[in-house]
């Protein structure tokens, strides 16, 4: 939003032409032949938030090595996103010029799902890393 702004489209038409924007990073994927159940140290649970009785659930995957991905534990990528919909109380908050902080956190409040989320999920679902997502994420806040 602020990137449309800084490049000189008015307010008014990005609230009204915009349905949704989308972020996204990639991260490595773990190899499906060799990645091995990996135990989080105190640094990564606390990047990722992670509330370890509830960890409990999960087992995550950290990168092994085999000839498959010639030892590198991971193979190809995959996109993490963070999509702000749209909406009429978005498109109300771009006209009232909030500041990106400001939108951000109501996107926050009203159920948007952030990057590291995005990529949290994943990284329970054993797809990818940890240290990818926190690697990735590292800029974002919250
Ligand atoms: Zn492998």
């Amino acid at each position: 939003m602020a990137r449309l702004a800084d490049i000189g489209v008015k307010k008014f038409l990005i609230a009204s032409a915009v349905r949704a924007i989308i972020a996204q990073r990639l991260v490595r994927k773990l190899c499906p032949v060799c990645k091995e159940p990996a135990i989080l140290d105190e640094r990564e649970m606390r990047m990722l938030n992670f509330d370890p009785v509830q960890e409990m659930n999960h087992t995550i995957y950290g990168p092994g090595g085999c000839e498959q991905c010639r030892n590198k534990g991971y193979k190809g990528r995959m996109g993490i996103f963070e999509i702000l919909e749209v909406d009429d109380e978005v498109r109300h908050m771009i006209n009232k010029n909030l500041t990106s902080p400001q939108l951000r956190k109501r996107a926050r409040e009203l159920g948007m799902r952030t990057l590291r989320e995005d990529g949290i999920r994943k990284v329970q679902a054993g797809m990818t890393s940890a240290s990818e997502v926190i690697s990735v994420t590292m800029s974002d806040k919250d």
